[in-house]
């Protein structure tokens, strides 16, 4: 650890303009822990954080604390104790990529975190490089499994041009204060042909943050995102889809991302919250099934609580 936890009401702070778009005009949607703006913009849809943290301050927060706060609880430790849960995603992952691209080739994960994930793929007979922020990640991963990692925000890390087959950016891009120079140095660093698969948690405007805003008599988007301050970018499917194409990539295909399955195991949802009446109503939603029918009918209609794309350079 670099540096002590640090505040986050004297954090510092900046406003700034649609990561899509460029332009300034948003609306205000909700202000978090007193001091971060949720803000949809007026032109294109895309909802930011703004003010949020200082690009400096991120670096700070995610070399001290991201690993240990965030509800991961202890990362590793994590891992270890739900490896077989993982595993599972991971394999899944793969599944779906190999329907784009003919493998084991050379894959890149962006935003690998500590490497289980590449060591995994390894294992499966990929060649894998990783990338990621965390300087304490990256040290695992290297230390652990031997495997290369750049340590730099991904709008800047130094990648091979034109040398992977795949790349993956899992529950990433909504942590990037410049998704579209990020989305771009990746499309530089693929082989013709290449294909990436990106997820993101789809927050705000997905059926039950919806159900949840209008339960607490809200506006639709008005609910507090996730893991704010370190998810600057909250993105539906139309938004998502309009970051790749602007960035030179075309869609090849949408699924229903798994999100914040993890943590469902980590932090099972309290049921004797409020009254008698939400008590009843979280009783039945939680306990008797209304929740995995409804996810399930989700997953149908696409609506599950991760977006995916998987796309290729336009
Ligand atoms: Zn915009």
């Amino acid at each position: 650890m670099a540096q002590p936890p640090l505040e986050l009401a004297t954090l510092p702070v900046e406003e700034v303009p649609c990561p899509l778009c460029d332009a300034d005009d948003g609306r205000l949607l909700s202000t978090q822990q007193g001091r971060f703006g949720v803000v949809k913009c007026r032109r294109c849809g895309l909802v930011r954080l703004s003010p949020r943290p200082t690009r400096e301050a991120a670096r700070r927060l995610y070399d001290a604390t991201y690993y240990a706060a965030g509800g991961y609880d202890d990362y590793v430790k994590t891992f270890e104790r739900f490896r077989d849960v993982y595993e599972r995603l991971f394999a899944k992952r793969l599944a779906l990529l190999s329907r784009y691209v003919a493998g084991p080739g050379r894959l890149l994960e962006c935003g690998c975190a500590h490497g289980f994930q590449l060591e995994w793929l390894r294992r499966q007979g990929w060649e894998v490089a990783g990338n990621d922020v965390s300087a304490e990640a990256a040290a695992y991963a290297r230390q652990h499994f031997g495997l290369e990692v750049v340590e730099a925000p991904l709008e800047e890390a130094a990648l091979e041009p034109a040398s992977f087959d795949a790349a993956y950016l899992v529950d990433i891009v909504e942590h990037l204060y410049n998704p579209g120079a990020a989305l771009a140095n990746v499309r530089a660093a693929l082989k013709p042909g290449g294909v990436i698969l990106v997820q993101v948690p789809y927050e705000l405007y997905r059926w039950e943050k919806i159900g949840q805003a209008l339960w607490e008599r809200k506006r639709p988007g008005t609910v507090a995102p996730d893991a704010v301050p370190y998810h600057v970018t909250f993105f539906t499917p139309r938004t998502l889809k309009a970051m790749l194409q602007r960035n030179g990539f075309a869609v090849l295909a949408r699924y229903s991302g798994n999100y914040g399955t993890i943590r469902k195991y980590l932090s099972p949802p309290e049921i004797r919250v409020g009254s008698t009446l939400e008590t009843a109503a979280r009783f039945i939603y939680y306990k008797l099934g209304l929740r995995p029918a409804l996810q399930t009918l989700a997953l149908w209609f696409k609506q599950g609580s991760g977006v995916i794309y998987v796309a290729t350079p336009a």
